[in-house]
Protein backbone atom coordinates (compact mmCIF):
# COMPACT_ATOMS: atom_id res chain seq x y z
CA UNK A 1 0.00 0.00 0.00
CA UNK A 2 1.23 3.45 -0.86
CA UNK A 3 0.09 6.79 -0.23
CA UNK A 4 0.99 9.67 -2.01
CA UNK A 5 -0.41 12.44 0.83
CA UNK A 6 0.75 15.88 -1.40
CA UNK A 7 -0.50 15.94 -5.21
CA UNK A 8 -2.00 18.84 -7.31
CA UNK A 9 -4.30 18.68 -10.49
CA UNK A 10 -6.24 21.29 -12.17
CA UNK A 11 -9.48 21.59 -14.36
CA UNK A 12 -8.79 20.31 -17.65
CA UNK A 13 -9.84 23.00 -19.56
CA UNK A 14 -7.14 25.06 -17.66
CA UNK A 15 -4.24 22.63 -16.95
CA UNK A 16 -2.15 22.84 -20.06
CA UNK A 17 -2.01 26.83 -19.43
CA UNK A 18 -2.24 26.76 -15.44
CA UNK A 19 1.05 24.02 -15.79
CA UNK A 20 3.02 26.64 -18.33
CA UNK A 21 2.54 29.31 -16.38
CA UNK A 22 3.52 27.65 -12.87
CA UNK A 23 6.62 26.14 -14.58
CA UNK A 24 7.68 29.85 -15.95
CA UNK A 25 6.67 31.39 -12.78
CA UNK A 26 8.13 29.38 -10.17
CA UNK A 27 10.94 27.79 -12.26
CA UNK A 28 9.94 24.26 -12.11
CA UNK A 29 9.25 21.54 -14.19
CA UNK A 30 6.10 19.15 -14.51
CA UNK A 31 6.50 15.41 -14.85
CA UNK A 32 2.58 15.27 -15.98
CA UNK A 33 -0.09 17.26 -17.71
CA UNK A 34 -1.56 18.03 -14.19
CA UNK A 35 -5.06 16.86 -15.21
CA UNK A 36 -6.42 14.32 -12.89
CA UNK A 37 -6.92 11.86 -15.48
CA UNK A 38 -2.63 12.27 -15.97
CA UNK A 39 -2.75 11.99 -11.77
CA UNK A 40 -4.61 8.49 -11.77
CA UNK A 41 -2.55 6.97 -14.87
CA UNK A 42 0.87 8.00 -13.26
CA UNK A 43 -0.44 6.16 -9.39
CA UNK A 44 -0.81 3.51 -11.43
CA UNK A 45 2.32 3.33 -13.17
CA UNK A 46 4.21 4.02 -9.98
CA UNK A 47 2.22 1.09 -7.83
CA UNK A 48 0.44 4.01 -5.84
CA UNK A 49 -3.15 3.23 -4.18
CA UNK A 50 -4.31 6.64 -3.20
CA UNK A 51 -3.68 10.24 -3.57
CA UNK A 52 -4.51 12.85 -1.83
CA UNK A 53 -4.81 16.27 -3.79
CA UNK A 54 -4.54 19.78 -2.35
CA UNK A 55 -6.12 22.51 -4.06
CA UNK A 56 -5.15 26.10 -3.75
CA UNK A 57 -7.69 28.92 -3.05
CA UNK A 58 -5.99 32.10 -4.52
CA UNK A 59 -9.02 34.43 -4.13
CA UNK A 60 -11.45 34.02 -1.39
CA UNK A 61 -14.32 33.83 -4.61
CA UNK A 62 -12.35 30.56 -5.55
CA UNK A 63 -13.35 28.48 -2.59
CA UNK A 64 -16.96 27.55 -3.18
CA UNK A 65 -16.03 26.43 -6.69
CA UNK A 66 -12.96 24.45 -5.36
CA UNK A 67 -14.42 22.88 -2.63
CA UNK A 68 -17.36 21.91 -4.06
CA UNK A 69 -15.77 19.92 -6.98
CA UNK A 70 -13.95 18.51 -4.02
CA UNK A 71 -17.39 17.25 -2.37
CA UNK A 72 -18.36 15.30 -5.35
CA UNK A 73 -14.60 13.99 -6.36
CA UNK A 74 -13.66 13.02 -2.94
CA UNK A 75 -12.94 9.09 -2.44
CA UNK A 76 -13.10 8.13 -5.97
CA UNK A 77 -10.85 5.74 -7.53
CA UNK A 78 -8.51 6.54 -4.42
CA UNK A 79 -8.39 9.78 -5.05
CA UNK A 80 -8.86 12.20 -1.88
CA UNK A 81 -9.27 16.17 -1.65
CA UNK A 82 -8.49 18.95 0.88
CA UNK A 83 -10.40 21.67 2.27
CA UNK A 84 -9.81 25.04 0.46
CA UNK A 85 -9.97 28.30 2.14
CA UNK A 86 -8.23 31.57 1.67
CA UNK A 87 -7.37 33.84 4.60
CA UNK A 88 -9.90 36.98 3.34
CA UNK A 89 -12.80 34.61 3.83
CA UNK A 90 -15.23 35.91 5.78
CA UNK A 91 -17.27 33.06 7.46
CA UNK A 92 -14.12 30.65 8.25
CA UNK A 93 -16.40 28.81 10.97
CA UNK A 94 -19.12 28.10 8.39
CA UNK A 95 -17.19 27.00 5.82
CA UNK A 96 -15.24 24.79 8.35
CA UNK A 97 -18.33 23.37 9.12
CA UNK A 98 -19.01 22.59 5.43
CA UNK A 99 -15.57 21.07 4.69
CA UNK A 100 -15.87 18.76 8.17
CA UNK A 101 -19.20 17.43 6.95
CA UNK A 102 -18.43 16.55 3.87
CA UNK A 103 -16.41 14.25 4.75
CA UNK A 104 -13.44 16.09 4.25
CA UNK A 105 -10.05 15.78 6.70
CA UNK A 106 -7.67 18.13 5.74
CA UNK A 107 -6.79 21.79 5.27
CA UNK A 108 -4.71 23.97 2.44
CA UNK A 109 -3.34 26.67 3.31
CA UNK A 110 -0.55 28.43 1.28
CA UNK A 111 1.38 31.27 2.35
CA UNK A 112 3.19 32.50 -0.58
CA UNK A 113 0.19 31.59 -2.83
CA UNK A 114 -1.91 33.23 -0.60
CA UNK A 115 0.20 36.55 0.26
CA UNK A 116 -0.23 35.46 4.07
CA UNK A 117 2.32 35.08 6.67
CA UNK A 118 1.58 31.66 8.38
CA UNK A 119 1.73 33.28 11.89
CA UNK A 120 -0.77 35.84 10.53
CA UNK A 121 -3.79 36.42 12.96
CA UNK A 122 -5.99 35.36 9.87
CA UNK A 123 -4.37 32.54 9.66
CA UNK A 124 -4.05 31.37 13.00
CA UNK A 125 -7.99 31.87 13.24
CA UNK A 126 -8.47 29.31 10.12
CA UNK A 127 -6.07 26.54 12.09
CA UNK A 128 -7.93 26.97 15.26
CA UNK A 129 -11.36 27.16 13.61
CA UNK A 130 -10.04 23.64 11.67
CA UNK A 131 -8.63 21.92 14.84
CA UNK A 132 -12.11 23.15 16.81
CA UNK A 133 -13.68 20.62 13.93
CA UNK A 134 -11.00 17.53 14.25
CA UNK A 135 -10.00 19.13 10.71
CA UNK A 136 -6.28 18.41 9.98
CA UNK A 137 -4.58 21.42 8.19
CA UNK A 138 -1.58 21.26 5.95
CA UNK A 139 0.56 24.08 4.75
CA UNK A 140 3.28 24.91 2.28
CA UNK A 141 6.21 25.41 4.25
CA UNK A 142 9.74 26.97 3.81
CA UNK A 143 10.92 28.95 0.34
CA UNK A 144 8.58 28.86 -2.44
CA UNK A 145 10.32 29.31 -5.16
CA UNK A 146 7.98 31.55 -6.98
CA UNK A 147 8.54 34.04 -4.17
CA UNK A 148 12.34 33.74 -3.37
CA UNK A 149 12.07 37.61 -2.04
CA UNK A 150 10.00 36.36 1.22
CA UNK A 151 9.41 32.73 2.61
CA UNK A 152 5.96 33.22 3.76
CA UNK A 153 5.76 30.16 6.73
CA UNK A 154 9.48 29.64 8.52
CA UNK A 155 10.02 28.06 10.88
CA UNK A 156 10.21 30.38 13.61
CA UNK A 157 6.49 31.28 12.46
CA UNK A 158 5.59 27.51 13.03
CA UNK A 159 6.64 27.84 16.36
CA UNK A 160 5.25 30.90 16.73
CA UNK A 161 1.77 29.11 15.42
CA UNK A 162 2.09 25.50 17.41
CA UNK A 163 2.68 28.40 20.93
CA UNK A 164 -0.37 30.49 20.51
CA UNK A 165 -2.46 27.33 20.08
CA UNK A 166 -0.69 25.03 21.97
CA UNK A 167 -3.09 21.83 22.89
CA UNK A 168 -5.68 22.57 19.59
CA UNK A 169 -2.90 22.21 17.10
CA UNK A 170 -0.75 19.82 18.33
CA UNK A 171 -0.54 16.62 15.73
CA UNK A 172 -2.74 18.52 13.70
CA UNK A 173 -0.60 20.45 11.75
CA UNK A 174 1.42 18.97 8.62
CA UNK A 175 4.49 20.71 7.19
CA UNK A 176 5.20 20.17 3.24
CA UNK A 177 8.41 19.73 1.97
CA UNK A 178 10.16 17.88 5.35
CA UNK A 179 9.19 21.49 7.21
CA UNK A 180 11.00 24.13 5.14
CA UNK A 181 11.83 23.75 1.64
CA UNK A 182 15.79 24.62 1.34
CA UNK A 183 15.23 25.43 5.31
CA UNK A 184 16.95 21.99 6.26
CA UNK A 185 19.44 23.17 8.69
CA UNK A 186 16.77 25.50 10.68
CA UNK A 187 14.25 22.82 10.51
CA UNK A 188 16.64 20.39 11.96
CA UNK A 189 17.83 23.21 14.85
CA UNK A 190 14.00 24.50 15.69
CA UNK A 191 11.47 21.51 14.10
CA UNK A 192 12.22 18.19 15.09
CA UNK A 193 10.53 16.52 17.43
CA UNK A 194 7.76 18.99 18.06
CA UNK A 195 4.05 18.04 17.67
CA UNK A 196 4.13 18.12 13.78
CA UNK A 197 3.87 15.69 10.63
CA UNK A 198 6.02 16.67 7.94
CA UNK A 199 5.59 15.48 4.62
CA UNK A 200 8.38 14.64 1.64
CA UNK A 201 6.76 16.58 -1.09
CA UNK A 202 9.31 18.00 -3.50
CA UNK A 203 12.39 17.64 -1.65
CA UNK A 204 13.89 14.65 -2.08
CA UNK A 205 15.48 14.50 -5.31
CA UNK A 206 16.98 18.31 -4.23
CA UNK A 207 18.58 17.09 -0.91
CA UNK A 208 18.71 13.20 -0.64
CA UNK A 209 21.30 12.94 2.13
CA UNK A 210 19.87 16.18 3.73
CA UNK A 211 15.86 15.06 3.71
CA UNK A 212 16.97 10.93 4.65
CA UNK A 213 18.71 12.88 7.57
CA UNK A 214 15.24 14.99 8.42
CA UNK A 215 13.02 11.97 8.09
CA UNK A 216 15.22 9.86 10.73
CA UNK A 217 15.82 12.82 12.99
CA UNK A 218 12.02 13.68 13.04
CA UNK A 219 10.78 10.12 12.98
CA UNK A 220 8.40 7.65 11.06
CA UNK A 221 5.63 8.33 13.26
CA UNK A 222 5.17 11.80 12.01
CA UNK A 223 6.72 11.87 8.33
CA UNK A 224 4.38 11.61 5.27
CA UNK A 225 5.27 9.91 2.26
CA UNK A 226 4.36 12.77 -0.28
CA UNK A 227 5.68 13.87 -3.89
CA UNK A 228 3.54 17.47 -5.09
CA UNK A 229 3.18 15.44 -8.33
CA UNK A 230 2.82 16.42 -11.48
CA UNK A 231 5.89 18.37 -9.53
CA UNK A 232 7.18 15.73 -8.68
CA UNK A 233 7.69 12.29 -10.60
CA UNK A 234 5.86 9.40 -8.45
CA UNK A 235 7.61 7.01 -9.68
CA UNK A 236 10.86 8.01 -8.75
CA UNK A 237 9.72 9.32 -4.95
CA UNK A 238 8.86 5.44 -4.13
CA UNK A 239 12.47 4.13 -5.54
CA UNK A 240 13.76 7.51 -3.32
CA UNK A 241 12.27 6.17 -0.21
CA UNK A 242 12.62 2.75 -0.85
CA UNK A 243 16.26 2.95 -1.58
CA UNK A 244 16.70 4.90 2.22
CA UNK A 245 16.86 1.59 3.66
CA UNK A 246 14.71 2.35 6.55
CA UNK A 247 13.35 -0.56 8.81
CA UNK A 248 10.05 -2.28 7.46
CA UNK A 249 8.01 -0.79 10.24
CA UNK A 250 9.47 2.86 9.56
CA UNK A 251 8.52 2.52 5.69
CA UNK A 252 5.31 0.93 6.31
CA UNK A 253 4.44 4.44 8.28
CA UNK A 254 5.82 6.79 6.53
CA UNK A 255 4.46 5.36 3.06
CA UNK A 256 0.95 4.45 4.65
CA UNK A 257 -0.29 3.70 7.81
CA UNK A 258 0.12 7.44 9.28
CA UNK A 259 -1.67 8.90 6.08
CA UNK A 260 -3.93 6.12 6.46
CA UNK A 261 -5.06 7.19 10.17
CA UNK A 262 -5.37 10.56 9.48
CA UNK A 263 -7.45 10.32 6.44
CA UNK A 264 -9.63 8.13 8.29
CA UNK A 265 -8.82 4.75 6.27
CA UNK A 266 -8.73 3.06 9.55
CA UNK A 267 -9.88 -0.15 7.20
CA UNK A 268 -6.61 -0.18 5.83
ZN1 LIG B 1 2.51 21.31 -3.44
Amino acid sequence: MIIDFHTHTFPDAIAERSIAYLEQKGHIHAYREGTLASLKHSMRQSGIDICQVLPVATKPSQVPTINRLSYELNGRDGVYFAGAIHPDCEDVPGIMDEIASHGLKIVKLHPDYQETDFDDPRMINIMARAAERGLYIITHAGLDPAYPEHIHCTPDMVLQVLDELSGLIDNKLILAHLGGLALTEEVMDKLIGKPVYMDTAAVLPFYPAKAREIIAAHGADRILFATDSPWGDQADFVKRIRDYGFSFEDEEKIMWRNAARILGLNTL
